[in-house]
């Protein structure tokens, strides 16, 4: 319905009831008081004001005036006025409703402004959040290039180096064949990275989560540390306090992200200092810290840390990593409903929280303290 026939509508309709109403008030004149005639035409004219525009109200007001005073004021059937005190009635009458219209109007073009202030402010709002994620896009975009276009040619170079001294039979040609063949593993490590980032951000990356044992997770991924020897390093701490304690989670996914935490944890503390891994329930979650006693990380970097290709300034050189590792680790949790965060460690070092969602919901919560 278009405005202008919307108005209409709305003066046929208080017409017609002002006309019914006024009918049934003139058919009831002998019974009724002037009083009740004077409040049915107020809330006629407050219905009006409020449902429709300032004329409608005024219009109705003016009509109730001239009703009053013709149908319902001795002598009837007239517009004359034959005590004082009518004129008193009247003009109480047309005042409060004149009033009553005015400020209702007032009401409703305040509340119009408002809305069109909300709509311009949530409009304004979308368009910052649209600037905002298309230069977080394209910040991401560069970064992307330039860490693409460092860390892979590295190894790049060092094999194109390597297989040139193979070709020429310079060299200990088996030793510098073997460094190919983990410089190529490397690469493809990236590689790997990269593509599944991109398929867990557009939703593309597929999870499995099926009913799996905090201890068979734990075990997995000790045995990931068996072969380097930092098996030692790491420390296992399982609440057996609460019923058996398994999750939903992909098995193998999960296993990527806690080994993940856990290599981090080994490579950002010093080679003789323990990690922990503290198991147990946490509300409909089941938790995995990962605590180490190494460098931290500053406050100011926390959340960025688990940005794509983000490494904190001061951090070591290329180790052959994108800085790929907590980005992954985060959407791979957040994909099967649980999180990875950071918290801070009371000797310093660094807390990594992995959730995962709980089977059977144990009665005691891990232990906040580490
Ligand atoms: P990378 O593969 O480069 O290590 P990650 O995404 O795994 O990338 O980690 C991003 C950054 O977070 C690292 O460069 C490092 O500075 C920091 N970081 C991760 N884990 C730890 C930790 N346990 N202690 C201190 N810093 C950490």
């Amino acid at each position: 319905m278009t405005p202008k026939s919307r108005r209409a509508w709305e003066w046929i309709v208080w017409g017609t009831l002002f006309v019914v109403v006024t009918t049934v008030l003139h058919n009831a004149r002998t019974e009724i008081e002037q009083v009740h005639v004077v409040i049915v035409f107020l809330l006629l004219v407050l219905g009006a004001s409020a449902g429709g525009e300032r004329a409608l109200g005024f219009s109705v007001a003016v009509a109730g005036f001239l009703a009053i005073n013709y149908f319902f004021q001795s002598p009837f059937d007239t517009f004359a006025v034959a005590k004082s005190l009518d004129w008193t009635v009247l003009l109480a009458f047309l005042a409060t409703a004149m009033v009553a219209t005015d400020l209702l109007a007032q009401a409703r073009a305040e509340s119009e402004i408002a809305r069109r202030h909300a709509d311009e402010i949530e409009r304004l709002s979308a368009e910052v959040r649209h600037t905002e994620a298309l230069r977080e896009a394209s910040r991401l975009k560069d970064v992307l290039l330039a860490s693409v276009s460092h860390d892979l040619r590295t190894p790049l170079t060092a094999i194109r180096a390597l297989a040139q001294n193979v070709s020429l039979g310079a060299g200990d040609v088996p030793r510098q064949a073997g460094s190919i063949v983990e410089q190529t593993d490397r690469l493809s490590r990236m590689v790997a990275d990269l593509l599944d980032l991109s398929r867990l951000r557009a939703g593309m990356f597929s999870v499995n989560p099926e009913f799996n044992t905090a201890e068979d997770l734990l075990g997995a991924t000790l045995n990931q540390f068996a072969r380097d020897g930092e098996r030692e390093r790491i420390r296992a701490e399982i609440d057996y306090s609460s019923p058996m304690l398994a999750g939903k989670f992909d098995f193998v996914q999960s296993l990527r992200i806690l080994s993940n935490l856990v290599d981090n944890a080994l490579r950002y503390s010093p080679g003789e200092s323990t990690v922990t891994i503290k198991i147990g329930p946490h509300g409909s979650m089941l938790r995995f810290k990962v605590i180490d006693q190494g460098i931290g990380v500053a406050p100011t970097e926390r959340k960025r840390i688990f940005e794509p290709f983000y490494r904190p300034s001061g951090s070591p050189p290329d180790a052959g990593r994108l800085g790929l590792g907590l980005a992954i680790a985060r959407e791979l949790a957040v994909t099967q409903q649980g999180s990875v965060e950071y918290s801070e460690g009371e000797s310093g070092g660094s807390v990594f929280i992995l959730d995962l969602p709980i089977a059977f919901a144990g009665t005691e919560e891990l232990n906040s303290s580490q």
